[in-house]
């Protein structure tokens, strides 16, 4: 299975610099081709003009989409906007948005069954809080943020295991712990997701730790995805762990 590689832009980048990024991403794949999938996931508004560079290398995902189809909800984006743009994946329930926006694991539970609808596969974020980690509660927090969040999905998915304390903080878990997370939330699910992605802090440094034991089939990428060469470097060390 090749390794598969998300970039979350967050709320970064303009048209030229996402243009710039896509076309290095785009020259250093035909320099040396990965074998990797990369998952590009940039603000709404860049996605239309991230659509002609992206194939079968390089997809294109949200980073949320709304639970209905269609209606009355100003901001939002649909999950069949997402379609019709191209996307194939929609990350949900990051922790930024459980924070900022107060979602919940049922609301995220309902984001991934319209995005499944409409043919999306949706990236779901569960993480637990240094406080849960410190007081020895990361791994119950971690399997029912699990199960709430996958309640009622049926079709494929992917799960990002990301420790909030880990994000774009420097300090990232040892390999053996986020082993044992996944497996304990596999051991918990019902429908277990296709794969497990690790994101937080991961750089081309530490990128191929993550990945070694096979359990981890990927990452998820925050700050270090903005420069390009260093997520196609990142992308590179998953292909030879
Ligand atoms: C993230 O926010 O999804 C993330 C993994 O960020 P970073 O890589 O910057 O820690």
């Amino acid at each position: 299975m090749r390794p598969l590689i998300v970039a979350n832009w967050k709320m970064h980048k303009n048209r030229a610099q996402a243009i710039e990024w896509v076309c290095q991403l785009t020259h250093l794949h035909k320099q040396q081709p990965t074998a990797a999938r990369m998952v590009l996931c940039p603000p709404f508004a860049l996605l239309e003009i991230l659509r002609p560079f992206c194939d079968e290398t390089i997809a294109l995902g949200g980073q949320d989409c709304h639970p209905e189809e269609e209606g009355a909800y100003t901001g939002d984006t649909s999950a069949m906007l997402l379609a019709d743009l191209d996307c194939r994946f929609v990350v949900l329930g990051h922790s930024e948005r459980r924070a900022a926006h107060h979602e919940n694991n049922e609301q995220v539970a309902r984001k991934a069954q319209q995005a499944q609808k409409q043919g999306l596969c949706p990236i779901i974020c569960i993480g637990e809080t240094r406080k849960q980690r410190d007081s020895g509660h990361a791994l119950d927090a971690l399997k029912q943020q699990a199960q709430e969040s996958t309640h009622g999905i049926s079709g494929n998915y992917v799960m990002a295991y990301e420790p909030i304390w880990a994000i774009g903080s420097g300090t990232t878990p040892q390999p053996q712990d986020i082993d044992d997370v996944a497996q304990a939330v596999n051991a918990h699910l019902n429908h277990q997701p296709a794969t497990f992605l690790y994101g937080g802090s991961v750089t081309d440094k530490n990128a191929r730790d993550f990945v070694a034991s096979g359990i981890y089939r990927g990452l998820l990428v925050g700050g270090q995805s903005l420069d390009a060469q260093r997520f196609y470097a990142i992308a590179q060390a998953c292909c030879n762990p």
